[in-house]
């Protein structure tokens, strides 16, 4: 049997005639589903929608008796009804009666009816009801016609939600499987609790309109919005030869791939055939794909659902010209594959809590930045595709779990942990504003790592001794366009004003790799390595002009204050040594000119490129200070890219080669009278700040939520017993000393 006699086309015509037309909505479903029946030879059709309380209210019939409309009633998962809309899946059954979920119901009069099939109604990729169709005869429905019935289910939903028929807010949208709350965890970023609810970074279009007026013109919008499609993934695919890692390069390449499948497109052209509009074709195609791939034991293929899922969300955005929607609801938890520290700025940052990515690693800039915002972080999150927009989640960056449509159990554990972190937040805000002294007496200086204005306040909140690491670039990721000299002198005013005389150290812009301008151009062709390429410093002494500029606004700033400059990514003396020849010009020349320049202009390097270690003898007369940046410098020492998820946990900053080389560092420079600092995110993590004070570093620039776990810790231990007890870790030949390090900290009530 095909879907009736009358074709698809015909159907859809009809069903449009019935929504078009007069009557009561009642009335309206009502013949619905009796045009269904007859188009499927069956002898019952009947709706089911959602009701408040997750309940699966018979709405309209034909072949049911009249009497058990709005009486059968059935939860969620309960009868067969129950079980496609709690899975979001079709089920065709020559024997519904003999299956074990089958709950009968006298006042409908189903029992002479032997086969069914029953698909979920979805809008937006969620079960709103459930269409059935049923037969007295024991037969095996085709998979043509469990396709027949899903098309009409879409149209249906259309149905449904126009507001004539049935108000809006009186459905209830349940995903698949969304009885059951789900949790699952990946890889913790960034600490913290959130609640809040989902906000896709590529949020999906939703489809309005299913039954086409013209199916030529269907097809010609189709095929110009695959054109399009195909267009803009390869010019993403050239646009992402210049961005660090394999991952965006080898997605993109997937989506080439599937939208030159033969299958995939004739799949939608088969939808525009049988009457729908370019948008439900691609709907369509999504949803079969979906539960034909996403039901797989194959993990592969699961994955591919997401591709498709991503594909088709592009190909609706061409054929409907919807753009990225970059405004959000208050508590929002934003979720992306992946994201540049340039697009998470982009966000409102007062109304986002948390942020779940698919990649991600610790030190990607993107996560420092959600740091500095206080952000959760969690990475390396796969299924993220299950997550709907508006779904409420729970994020806990310490533990890496998320709970996705959390039950009441889940958010009385929140609650209890929020409690908790409070209490810790209250210990830590206690001693924010006490001296930062070990136990046996030895000062550690706590510092700030900053970059955006919204850091400022938390410089007086804190109690941080001031600003050890200001990253000049995150103020040109946020705007749109090359700060002029004033604007910049305005932006570094503004921050020597709010550190209020404590010591601030301006870093020169670290451009390139996965920090770009969009409006900068980049290095003429697209770099193999771009970590290992044109960034930093090295772009300031080719493009002096830029350097000059920023360093004549920090001058400019400063006037009548201190100033502290640091030069990023030195790998020679000699870059150095150029790069303070242009800021004593720009001095010189503000002296010549009678303009008022700083009362005193310290200059410094991050120790970052291993190869300046073997040129500190001949560097550390010429530099007032050091900051050892252990981000980039664990990335070059290991060749490990730092945005590269694959290698996450792979080599551990607690590993005696690391440490001693950090012990190298402190003690040379401590010799040479030079302040040594450490500014990378090991400086934030509890014990990893151990082990630094135990080799010997006095000062520590962190992001400011872990200024007061730091100092908590700072102030419980005995810095001659960690000294001691590090220097033995030295010597261990295994790779990590994490474990001991950690069973020292907890018998010595330093864990935290
Ligand atoms: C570092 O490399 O450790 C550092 C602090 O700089 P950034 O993270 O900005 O590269
Ligand atoms: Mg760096």
């Amino acid at each position: 049997m095909s879907p009736g006699a009358t074709g698809p086309r015909i159907l859809l015509r009809q069903l449009r005639e019935v929504m078009a037309g007069s009557g009561s909505a009642q009335q309206r479903l009502d013949q619905v589903t009796g045009i269904i029946a007859a188009n499927m030879v069956a002898e019952v059709c009947s709706i089911y929608l959602l009701r408040p309380g997750e309940i699966l209210e018979l709405y309209a019939t034909k072949g049911l008796k009249p009497e058990a409309v709005h009486r059968t009633r059935l939860r969620l998962g309960e009868g067969i009804v129950g079980d496609i809309a709690a899975h979001s899946r079709p089920l065709s059954l020559r024997d519904a009666q003999s299956h074990p979920q089958f709950a009968y119901r006298p006042e409908t009069g189903e029992e002479i009816f032997q086969s069914m099939l029953g698909v979920p109604i979805l809008r937006g990729g969620r079960v709103i009801g459930v269409l059935a169709v049923q037969n007295r005869t024991a037969r095996d429905y085709t998979e043509d016609e469990a396709e027949a019935l899903q098309t009409i289910a879409m149209v249906l939903a259309e149905l449904v939600t126009s507001a004539e028929l049935i108000r809006a807010e009186e459905l209830v949208e349940l995903d698949g499987n969304a009885t059951l709350p789900q949790r699952w965890e990946g890889l913790p970023l960034a600490d913290g609790l959130a609640s809040g609810v989902a906000v896709l970074h590529e949020p999906p279009v939703e489809v309005r309109t299913h039954i086409a007026e013209n199916p030529l013109e269907e097809r010609r919008r189709l095929d110009v919005a695959l054109t399009e499609l195909k267009a803009s993934i390869d010019a993403l695919l050239t646009e992402t030869d210049a961005l660090p890692g394999h991952e965006h390069r080898d997605v993109l390449e997937t989506y080439r791939l599937l939208a030159e499948d033969r299958g995939w497109v004739r799949r939608l052209r088969d939808g525009i055939d049988s009457g729908l509009t370019a948008e439900a074709a691609v709907d369509r195609a999504r949803i079969e794909s979906r539960q034909r791939l996403g039901a797989s034991a194959n993990a592969y293929l699961r994955e591919r659902v997401q591709d498709l899922d991503d594909l088709s969300n592009r190909l609706l955005r061409h054929l409907t010209g919807a753009q990225v929607r970059r405004r959000l609801p208050k508590g929002a938890i934003l979720i992306a594959r992946t994201l540049g520290p340039a697009e998470l700025l982009d966000y409102d940052r007062n109304r986002l809590r948390g942020l779940l990515l698919e990649e991600g690693t610790p030190t990607s800039h993107v996560v420092l930045i959600a740091k500095a915002l206080d952000l959760p972080v969690i990475g390396r999150l796969s299924g993220l595709n299950r997550i709907r927009e508006r779904d409420p989640l729970i994020v806990d960056g310490s533990s890496g779990a998320v709970y996705l449509r959390p039950g009441e159990d889940a958010y009385q554990a929140y609650q209890e942990a929020v409690a908790t972190q409070t209490q810790l937040r209250q210990a830590f805000a206690e001693v924010l504003q006490q001296p930062s002294v070990t136990a046996d007496g030895v000062s550690v200086s706590l510092q700030m790592n900053a970059g955006l204005l919204i850091d400022l306040p938390r410089l007086r909140e804190t109690g941080a001794d001031g600003i050890g690491l200001f990253r000049t670039e995150l103020q040109f990721m946020v705007r749109t366009d090359f700060p002029d000299t004033a604007a910049q002198q305005e932006i570094y005013a503004r921050v020597l004003e709010a550190a209020n005389g404590k010591p601030v150290v301006f870093r020169t812009l670290d451009i390139g790799a996965d920090k770009i301008l969009p409006y900068m151009e980049q290095s003429s062709a697209p770099e193999t390595n771009p970590a290992l390429g044109w960034r930093a410093l090295r772009v300031g002494l080719d493009r002096p002009a830029i350097l000059r500029n920023q360093l004549r606004a920090m001058l400019l700033a400063a006037a009548g204050r201190d100033l502290a400059v640091m030069f990023p990514m030195v790998a020679e003396l000699a870059e150095y040594e150029e790069a303070k020849g242009l800021l004593w010009r720009e001095l010189e020349r503000l002296e010549h000119r009678g303009i008022a320049a700083p009362r005193s202009v310290k200059v410094g390097v991050m120790l970052e490129v291993p190869a300046l270690i073997w040129q500190l003898a001949a560097l550390l007369p010429k530099v007032d200070f050091v900051s050892v940046g252990t981000n980039d410098l664990i990335q070059y020492l290991y060749a490990a890219d730092r945005d590269n998820p694959r290698l996450v946990g792979r080599y551990d900053p607690l590993s005696p080669g690391f440490l001693s080389l950090m012990r190298t560092v402190v003690r040379r420079c401590d010799t040479a009278g030079v302040t040594v600092s450490v500014c990378g995110d090991m400086a934030g993590r509890p014990l990893e700040a151990l082990a630094l004070i135990g080799l010997g570093y006095r000062t520590l620039s962190l992001a400011a939520a872990a200024i007061g776990p730091i100092k908590f810790l700072v102030r419980r231990m005995n810095c001659l017993q960690v000294t001691d007890y590090v220097t033995t870790l030295l010597d261990h030949s295994g790779r990590s000393v994490r474990d001991e390090l950690r069973h020292f900290a907890q018998d010595h009530g330093l864990a935290i």
